[in-house]
């Protein structure tokens, strides 16, 4: 029974188109958010974005990898954000039985036996490490890395996925980490229309990403999907100018960040954060708006990062369905428009169209709310 399971489970594997193949041919969905959502949950400390629970609460990370495929989502992506040793030890959560090697075994697990319940991949997700932010050299740098990537290598994920780099040196020493085995190489940064955190702007990260070697570059987390498409736009036409051809990636925040378009902190500088981040949440009208301008940009892989749950995803899906010839496993429970006419209540019977929600300008219900905040030093 368990070699049956085993043998079928490589044989679906083994016929599954790998990243660079579905690219090619089309969009591909990424997931949203983990430790954001995991904190609401109650599986991870808030603010200090740490993925000890996938060893800790294993049924927990298993879920919301279910609820992202259930939404549409084509890569599962490893919880083993902020897992290279050197970074758990700044943020107290090392211990013998928590560290990067049975965080990211842990991590591909969970990812792999989700994914092997539909068509999805795994992607083994590496982040950036605390040696470089302490100026440690590249050969630390490189070493912190190598770990993350060894064991990934080892479970054999589908491809790799470097993202969160807040400074493209770092990104280039990631990538370089990452191309030593030969799978499939993602890499995203958290910039916006600043550029990076040392003032390199978006152009000069997007050309370097793409010379260091990576076969997909984008941006994620930090800024809303608006800054983001703004930033990505900076990024391709200097990818052009430069005759680099890559795909491009777009994984925003699931909340309004209009204030941030000159800071290079992001959503982290808001005071809002993270205790009151909910009346900033994206409608699922507002991830649609951003799945067509992505699409339309020509980003392929398009998905979220903190705050974009599993139905801002379904959404996406449920946009682009025509594109992937297909609609996300949820949708037969989604309200995608046209299922509202089946609602007992007359009024939402009224809504059941497109033209109802895009126009729709949705109030807070609060007295006392501001438009924009005021962000401090
Ligand atoms: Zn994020």
């Amino acid at each position: 029974m368990i070699l049956s399971r085993l043998a079928s489970c490589l044989i679906s594997r083994k016929s599954k188109k790998g990243l660079l193949e579905r690219l090619d041919e089309g969009v591909v969905i990424g997931d949203g958010s983990f430790v954001v959502t995991l904190e609401r949950r109650g599986y991870v400390l808030a603010g200090t974005s740490t993925p000890e629970a996938a060893v800790q609460h294993p049924d927990a990370v298993r879920q919301l990898h279910r609820e992202y495929l259930r939404a549409g989502a084509d890569v599962m992506q490893t919880f083993s954000f902020n897992s290279a040793d050197d970074k758990l030890i700044v943020t107290g959560v090392y211990e013998e039985v928590i560290n990067c090697s049975t965080i990211n075994t842990a991590a591909c697990d969970i990812a792999r036996q989700v994914a092997s319940e539909g068509d999805a991949l795994v992607a083994g997700s590496v982040s950036p490490v605390q040696s470089f932010m302490d100026s440690k050299g590249k050969d630390v740098v490189m070493t912190e890395f190598e770990k993350q990537v060894n064991v990934f290598t080892e479970k054999n994920v589908d491809f790799l996925l470097g993202e969160f780099f807040g400074y493209v040196q770092e990104a280039e020493w990631a990538i370089e980490a990452m191309k030593q085995v030969s799978l499939p190489v993602a890499c995203s940064m958290k910039i916006g229309l600043m550029g990076d955190m040392a003032g390199i702007s978006p152009q000069e990260c997007a050309v370097r990403m793409a010379k260091a070697g990576a076969d997909v570059i984008g941006i994620n987390c930090l800024f809303d999907p608006f800054i983001c498409l703004e930033t990505m736009k900076m990024m391709k036409d200097a990818l052009d100018e430069a005759g680099l051809v890559c795909h491009l990636m777009a994984q925003p925040v699931g909340w309004h960040t209009t204030e941030l378009r000159d800071d290079v902190r992001g959503y982290q500088a808001l005071p809002e954060y993270p205790l009151a981040m909910e009346p900033r949440l994206l409608t699922r009208t507002d991830a649609r708006t951003f799945a067509r301008a992505a699409y339309n940009l020509g980003i392929r892989y398009i998905g979220g990062c903190c705050g974009f749950e599993p139905y801002h995803i379904r959404a996406i899906a449920e946009e682009l369905a025509a594109e992937r010839g297909k609609r996300p496993p949820g949708q037969d429970k989604s309200a995608n428009y046209t299922l509202l006419a089946k609602s007992l209540a007359k009024e939402q019977r009224k809504r059941a169209s497109r033209k109802y929600w895009e126009d729709l300008i949705p109030a807070t219900g609060r007295t006392k709310m501001k438009i924009l905040t005021e962000i401090k030093e």
